[in-house]
């Protein structure tokens, strides 16, 4: 028997395996699964180079469990190791600069793994003692038994061993003692093993037989061999990849869309993904794209593999070529990473392109489902922006689609302002906008349905990109001067009477913390309803924003900012300024001249001192002046207090501004039971 010292130039490596591979203790089985998958294909390789010229005979690896031995073994038929090659490849274990490496990634097993060469040794993780039981497939090759005990020492003894292959027997710690229970076990294997390309056995396969689950002579066979991205998307339907996604994601919906990703330059890559549907944000989470290297499963964190935008998605990514046992921040600067990221983004984008182009309605039809996705990536990349542009749909209340060129063609002739600039109108809740949807369309205007949940920054985003294009949503002001064309000429009441009127309303609108009213007179054709109220786009939109972003609090704790038009063109509106004007003339005139003599005495002191340098003008005079002022507003006050008796004791005026925020779905609470008591009063 050969006893020999475990070639570590450092420490001992098996306390550093203990000691802080704590967390990822499980991938001890995809190490060692993938190394008896490997010398398997190895053979697989030899024979069909000619190498190798006995009998393959059944390739597979064999997991199984020996409870009362507490061990699990994986048995492989591959090369094997002649005790030449278990003295090269498993006791030469060459360390540089190991301490170092081990501080910064002690809580990264992948990276230790990874940067040592270490995956045989992962088997440490969770056994008192590993042995090797191996036969090289080199003709008058011996049995070899290799043991050790988690020590620097090992031993080395010929042994008997029928089959070529080779049998990693674990003798699984006291405190790993789970890992022996079989559902755990095949759990495990289910995770990381599942797509390997050789067969691999764990246990039996059972069936229902006399009333029970009974074992049958037949391997289980936990893998499926060749994955369906492995395969040619030509030989594929689509019946094929919806299968393959169940399999994947047992309780998702179907899924809208795929693409078969395939490219072996500069780097190789393959895996299908597939857009999920997205029943509400629950449905939205990150890491469910699965990363394989050549079949074995390695992570489902595919930050900085996947772009951003695209770690929505749900599938597999495979590639031999992704550097797996490092840290993140190593492959996050990786150039053949950035690469791939790039790629896949490209090939996400011809694939949406290539669905619009073909089949345009069904693409249509999903574009409710994978508009999120997509205004994600116009968000968040460049470059994803300028491809999607041919694909990238708008669509209008009446359901109609459009990609932003045909937008273009379309509204550009009716819904250009006076300074040239294209006005979008856009709805967010057509239910609630319905009135001024209709005025827009009335007008001959397109109205966007814009509900989505990214629509607030991509409007903004849409506003920086497009020449000369500004979003308006359809309520922001009145349907004149929404697109404003040239001045409109319409009688235009006289300063004085407009202010009484607005007066009077505003005397009576609601206020609270939340909500400030202004009140606007304006003629806005006999046709239109007497009262609206209007939101600026600007104000709105700015609060919108900073629910978003973080920081911009200021606007989000602003009161909502509305107006009141009040259509002085209305029949209704003149009826009502006339009777005010009635019932108040008579305590109105003495004021209204006070207030015009006042303001002329005022006038005239202005002047008499605007002539002298200010040093002249005496105390007195300015007393004077400021006393005038004082008695003018104090004059106005007054007037605005019988205005706003007017209007308090006006059963039209409350039911107008009621009539403008119900339409709003403002009207709540008492103010509704007010207004719907009034409403049976005036019909009785
Ligand atoms: P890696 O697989 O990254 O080379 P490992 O520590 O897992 O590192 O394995 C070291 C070497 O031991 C392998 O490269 C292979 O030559 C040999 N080896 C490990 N397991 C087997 C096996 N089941 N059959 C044949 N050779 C093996």
């Amino acid at each position: 028997m050969q006893k020999g010292n475990i070639g570590v130039t450092t420490e001992n490596i098996f306390p550093v395996i203990k000691k802080f591979l704590y967390s990822d203790h499980e991938i001890f089985i995809r190490e060692i699964v993938s190394n008896a998958i490997d010398a398997t294909q190895k053979l697989k390789t030899l024979a069909g180079k000619g190498d190798f010229k006995g009998e393959l005979g059944e390739l597979k690896v064999t997991v199984s469990i020996d409870k009362e031995a507490g061990t699990i073994t994986v048995s492989d038929r591959g090369i094997g190791m002649t005790a030449e090659e278990i003295d090269r490849y498993i006791n030469q274990i060459a360390f540089s600069g190991a301490n170092d490496f081990l501080d910064k990634y002690k809580d990264d097993a992948n990276a230790i793994i990874g940067h040592f060469g270490l995956g045989f040794y992962s088997s440490f993780m969770v056994s008192k003692r590993v042995d090797i039981i191996t036969r090289s497939y080199q003709e008058g090759a011996t049995a070899q038994k290799w043991s050790c005990d988690g020590s620097p020492e090992f031993t080395l003894e010929e042994c008997d061993k029928a089959d070529r292959g080779t049998d990693i027997v674990m003798h699984i710690d006291d405190d790993c003692k789970d890992f022996l229970e079989k559902d755990k076990l095949e759990a495990l294997l289910k995770k990381y093993c599942s797509f390997l390309p050789i067969p691999v056995v764990f246990g039996k396969k059972t069936e229902w037989k006399d009333g029970k689950q009974q074992e049958t002579q037949e391997g289980n066979v936990i893998n499926d061999t060749e994955p369906l991205w492995t395969k040619k998307p030509a030989d594929l339907k689509d019946e094929d990849y919806k299968q393959f996604y169940r399999k994947l994601y047992p309780m998702a919906d179907e899924p809208l869309f795929w693409i078969h990703l395939n490219v072996d330059y500069p780097f190789n890559l393959t895996g299908i993904l597939y857009f999920p549907k997205i029943k509400s944000n629950l449905d939205l989470q990150r890491n469910r794209i699965q990363l394989f290297c050549n079949q074995v499963f390695v992570t489902d964190n595919v930050e900085g593999i996947v772009p951003e935008f695209l770690m929505l998605l749900h599938g597999v990514i495979d590639s031999p070529d992704i550097p797996l046992n490092v840290s993140r921040s190593y492959l996050q600067s990786d150039q053949n990473v950035k690469k791939i990221s790039g790629y896949i983004t490209k090939k996400v984008s011809d694939r949406l392109a290539s669905i619009f182009k073909q089949d345009r309605p069904q693409y249509e039809q999903k574009w409710d489902d994978i508009k999120l996705f997509i205004h994600y990536g116009m968000l968040s990349q460049d470059d994803f922006y300028d491809k999607s542009k041919q694909y990238a749909l708008l669509k209008d209340v009446d359901g109609k689609h459009y990609t932003l060129e045909e937008y273009e063609t379309l509204v550009k002739d009716t819904q250009k302002n006076k300074d040239d600039q294209l006005i979008y109108l856009y709805a967010q809740d057509p239910e609630s906008q319905y009135t001024y949807i209709q005025a827009a369309k009335d007008k001959g205007y397109n109205v966007l349905l814009m509900d989505g949940q990214l629509d607030t920054p991509l409007i903004s985003m849409l506003e920086r990109k497009l020449e000369k294009t500004t979003f308006t949503r359809v309520d922001a002001d009145v349907i004149d001067r929404l697109i404003q064309k040239e001045e409109t000429k319409r009688d235009v009441l006289e300063a004085e009477r407009a202010d009484r009127l607005t007066t009077i309303f505003n005397s009576q609108m609601p206020r609270t913390d939340k909500l400030d009213f202004h009140v606007e007179a304006q003629p806005l054709g006999e046709d239109q309803l007497p009262v609206m109220i209007t939101q600026s786009e600007y104000m709105r939109r700015m609060k919108e924003m900073s629910r978003l972003q973080p920081g911009m609090n200021f606007y989000g704790e602003m009161p909502d900012m509305m107006t009141l038009v009040l259509n002085t063109d209305s029949a209704l509106i003149k009826s009502v300024l006339e009777d005010s004007e009635q019932e108040t003339a008579e305590k109105l005139r003495p004021i209204e001249a006070e207030i015009k003599g006042l303001t002329a005495r005022q006038g005239v002191m202005r002047q008499e001192q605007d002539k002298k340098k200010p040093e002249e003008v005496t105390q007195e005079e300015k007393d004077e002046l400021h006393k005038v002022g004082e008695d003018i507003q104090a004059q106005r006050d007054q007037k605005n207090g019988i205005l706003a008796d007017y209007g308090k004791q006006s059963e039209r005026v409350h039911q107008l501004i009621d009539l403008a925020l119900l339409q709003n779905g403002m009207l709540r609470g008492e103010a509704l039971t007010r207004f719907v008591r009034r409403s049976v009063d005036f019909i009785k």
